[in-house]
C-alpha cells in the first residue's frame, strides 16, 4: 500500500457572503480549496511521486488578502486554476488503486469532503485517511497536544528549505516527518482502534443535506439513543446505567445485550453549518478496562454535582453551560 502525505490550501469569503452561499448550497463549506499538493511514499516511506494542482474556486472567487498573504497564491493564478471537478479527477487518477491518506491534523480532508459535497461529486474515495500530527503526539512525548508541522520539523531536526503554506511543500515535510516516524505501528493502532465499533450512524446531517436537530436535548430523545439495538441480533439493548456527559457534547452509556453481552453507545454532538445540531453515534464492544473508567466518571462526575450548588429556575441557561463544562456529569 502506498501513502499520500495530502495538504490543502483554501480560500474563504467574508461572513456574509459565506452563510449565503451554504444555505443555497444547503450544504457546509467553510472554505473553498484552492490548491491540492500531495507526495506519494511507498510501503517502506520512501518519496516516489508528487503532485500539485490550482483549483479554480466557483464560489469564493476573489482571493482573501489573508489567503494570499499566506499562500502566495495570486487571484490570476486562480482564475487560470483547473475547476475542482477537473481537478479532483487527475488527482484521483494520479492517487492509484491502494493508498491511504496522511495528513497533518484532522481538517483536510473534511474540508475536501465538503468541496465535492458542493459538487455534487463523490467523496467516498477518500475515507481512508490517518492524522499522523495524532501518530506524532502518541510516538513523542505522548501528548494530545496538537503539534504544528513545524514543531515536528524542528522535533526531527528537518530544515525549513522550501516556503511553508504551498501545498505541496507542506505535504513535502509531512512526508519527511512520516519517515521518521513509526507509521506502519501508528497505523496499526488506528485500525485497531476502528476495530472496536460495532456500528456507527451520523444523524442530523444537515452538512450532508439531512435535517439538523434544533436542540441537543432533541438528539437524547431519538430512537438511536433512546431505543438502541445489539448490532448482531438487532435485539433492543438494555442501558446498565447513567448517561455520561462529558466535555465537549460527548454522552456515553453502557449497554448489554443477553446473547452478546456488554457495549457502550457514545455519541458526539457538533453543530452543523445552520446552527442545528448533529450527532455521530457510535457503539463500541465493552472491555473491563472501559467499563472501570466509564464507572470512575461517573461517579466522580456524581461527587461534583452534589457539590455544586443548585441554581434557580431564572439561571438554567447559565446551569446548562456550567453543564457542559466539566469534565463530566451523568444525565438522569
Ligand atoms: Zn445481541
Amino acid at each position: 500500500m502506498n501513502y499520500i502525505s495530502l495538504d490543502l490550501e483554501w480560500n474563504q469569503a467574508y461572513a456574509q457572503k459565506a452563510l449565503a452561499v451554504q444555505k443555497r448550497l444547503e450544504c457546509r463549506l467553510r472554505g473553498e480549496v484552492i490548491q491540492i499538493g500531495a507526495v506519494k511514499l511507498d510501503d517502506d516511506l520512501n518519496i516516489i511521486g508528487s503532485y500539485r494542482i490550482t483549483v479554480k474556486p466557483k464560489f469564493f472567487k476573489s482571493i482573501q488578502r489573508h489567503v494570499m498573504r499566506l499562500t502566495g497564491i495570486t487571484q490570476t493564478m486562480l482564475d487560470h486554476g483547473t475547476p475542482l471537478p477537473e481537478a479532483i479527477e487527475r488527482f484521483e487518477k494520479w492517487c492509484g488503486e491502494d493508498f491511504a491518506f496522511l495528513t497533518w491534523g484532522p481538517d483536510d480532508i473534511p474540508m475536501l469532503e465538503d468541496n465535492l459535497r458542493a459538487h455534487h461529486l463523490d467523496g467516498t474515495w477518500l475515507h481512508r485517511v490517518y492524522d499522523l500530527q495524532k501518530i506524532f503526539g502518541r510516538q513523542t512525548d505522548n501528548s494530545k497536544t496538537q503539534r504544528s508541522l513545524e514543531f515536528a520539523m524542528e522535533h526531527f531536526g528537518i530544515e525549513q528549505t522550501l516556503p511553508a503554506h504551498d501545498a505541496l511543500n507542506d505535504a513535502y515535510f509531512t512526508a519527511l516527518v512520516a519517515q521518521r516516524l513509526d507509521v506502519a505501528k501508528g497505523v496499526a493502532a488506528y485500525d485497531e482502534r476502528q476495530g472496536e465499533e460495532l456500528f456507527s450512524l451520523v444523524i442530523g446531517d444537515a452538512d450532508a443535506g439531512e435535517r439538523g436537530f434544533p436542540t441537543p436535548e432533541d438528539i437524547l430523545k431519538h430512537k438511536t439513543v433512546t431505543a438502541p439495538v445489539c448490532p448482531f441480533c438487532s435485539e433492543p439493548l438494555t442501558p446498565l446505567d447513567k448517561m455520561l456527559h462529558s466535555k465537549g457534547q460527548r454522552y456515553s452509556v453502557l449497554l448489554s445485550c443477553p446473547q452478546h453481552g456488554k457495549s457502550f453507545l457514545r455519541l458526539r454532538l457538533v453543530r452543523n453549518f445552520n446552527g442545528t445540531w448533529r450527532a455521530k453515534c457510535t457503539i463500541l464492544a465493552a472491555d473491563e478496562a472501559s467499563e472501570k473508567d466509564y464507572k470512575r466518571r461517573l461517579k466522580e462526575s456524581a461527587t461534583a454535582r452534589r457539590r455544586r450548588p443548585r441554581r434557580s429556575q431564572k439561571s438554567a441557561g447559565e446551569a446548562k453551560k456550567e453543564v457542559a463544562d466539566p469534565s463530566s456529569t451523568p444525565v438522569e
